[in-house]
């Protein structure tokens, strides 16, 4: 399971960030989830459950933040939330976006004593 990866590498890093500042208690992870990036919000929070255990973010609250899709058009520069898989313009109609956000697959920020 791809989330189960995820989360143990970032398990591991927060636990190597908190004993950096000196902190042996994780009480909160916050990620940054893009909706592109491909992982699933529910899964994640499953695979923390498992991956703490044993580790400083024990009993630790994953929070998710999660960043829609955004766009922009290279046709006409106009920038948008698609709607549909191919993300097509909604002002000029091209399907030929470039991708600005969405893709966010990171640890924000901790929570730590
Ligand atoms: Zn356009």
């Amino acid at each position: 399971m791809h989330e189960l990866d995820l989360m143990r590498q970032a398990t591991e890093m927060a636990s190597s960030q908190a004993l950096r500042q000196g902190s042996h208690r994780i009480h909160a992870i916050v990620l940054r989830v893009g909706d592109l990036s491909g992982v699933v919000p529910e899964a994640l929070a499953f695979a923390f459950e498992v991956t703490a255990q044993g580790t400083l973010a024990e009993g630790a609250t994953l929070r998710i933040e999660r960043v829609p899709i955004w766009c922009r058009c290279r046709s006409c520069q106009f920038d948008f939330e698609p709607a549909d898989a191919v993300f097509a313009c909604p002002l000029c109609g091209r399907a030929s976006a470039e991708v600005l956000r969405g893709r966010e697959l990171e640890l924000v920020s901790l929570e730590v004593s």
